[in-house]
């Protein structure tokens, strides 16, 4: 079994694009600036929130991390977000999800000029990537699909099994998986929580990548030997040995099903850290693509 370790390849990609902004900048081409959206005062927002505008510092782009109230209305947040549509110093605008209940999500993120869609989750990049043209992608996606490149691993002909429907992961995932690319050319099954008999399809699956929110959900008896697993889930379990009284763990059964598979990311340090690479290069192509040149 491999890891495949996201400290390990997210520092690479940050490197290359630290590089390419320098590059960029001594050409004469402008600072990359994010403005991060922030309702609220959800704590697992607050550090993604704030990871991102750490990365920022980090990478030599600029940021902003605008905050509102709970109590925001929807058509006060969309007026925030127009504003930074016109501002010409933000190049990308990411609004971080979950939004209150009294807001709707779609209608914010539809409100995002799609120039600077780089969470990739406006109808417009949605569509373009259906249709293969170029478009932000969806950040966690892409970050898998960076993350499947960085290690070689040719998916074609294999079967994936994304198990997962949702906008932001596992739809643009299947379409992304089933692309006439390589990482892509896979034959991609999607389950969701209506599949009946999901370990029928799993053990049938070369690779599964799991978007459910579900701790440990896949285990050792779901999975084919040899199979590679992508665990995508965020899930905060108790843990009475831990000074927080809590960890992180994935949808995957991690210990149990490790030794069973030829390749595994681990959960925290896989795919979290991979997205925000997905996001931080969409903003780079961004300010590129918005000051005209590539
Ligand atoms: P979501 O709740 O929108 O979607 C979950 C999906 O799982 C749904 O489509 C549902 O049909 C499916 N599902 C639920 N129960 C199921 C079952 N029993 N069998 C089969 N399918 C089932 O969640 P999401 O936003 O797609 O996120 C999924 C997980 O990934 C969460 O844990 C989230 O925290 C995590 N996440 C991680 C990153 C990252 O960067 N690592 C990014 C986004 C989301």
């Amino acid at each position: 079994m491999q890891l495949l370790d996201g400290v390990l390849v997210s520092a690479h990609i940050k490197e290359q694009i630290k590089q390419e902004v320098k590059e960029w900048q001594a050409g004469g081409g402008k600072q990359p600036h994010l403005a991060a959206v922030l309702v609220g005062n959800n704590p697992a927002s607050e550090a993604y929130v704030g990871s991102k505008v750490k990365h920022c510092e980090e990478l030599g782009f600029g940021s902003t991390l605008v905050r509102f109230d709970a109590t925001i209305t929807e058509a006060q947040l969309i007026k925030e977000v127009e504003r930074l549509n016109n501002d010409d110093n933000v190049d990308g605008i990411l609004v971080q999800l979950p939004l209150p209940g009294h807001i709707s999500g779609d209608s914010v993120i539809n409100a995002i000029n799609p120039d600077k869609d780089v969470d990739g989750f406006h109808p417009i990049s949605q569509g373009r990537m259906l249709l293969g043209q170029p478009s932000f992608l969806p950040a966690t996606p892409y970050g898998i699909m960076l993350m499947l490149e960085y290690y070689k691993i040719s998916t074609a002909g294999m079967h994936c099994v994304v198990i997962g429907r949702s906008n932001i992961v596992g739809t643009p995932m299947t379409i992304l998986m089933s692309r006439n690319s390589d990482p892509g050319n896979a034959t991609v099954t999607m389950c969701h929580s209506k599949t009946k008999n999901l370990k029928d399809f799993t053990l049938n699956a070369d690779i599964i990548i799991a978007a459910i929110g579900r701790p440990k959900y896949v285990t050792a008896d779901m999975v084919k030997p040899g199979a590679i697993i992508i665990d995508v889930g965020i899930n905060r379990i108790d843990d009475a040995t831990k000074k927080s009284g809590s960890r992180l763990v994935g949808d995957v059964d991690f210990d149990n099903v490790a030794p069973l598979c030829s390749y595994i990311t681990p959960v925290p340090k896989g795919v979290g850290l991979m997205t925000i690479c997905g996001l931080m290069k969409n903003t780079l192509l961004a300010a590129k693509l918005r000051t005209g040149k590539k």
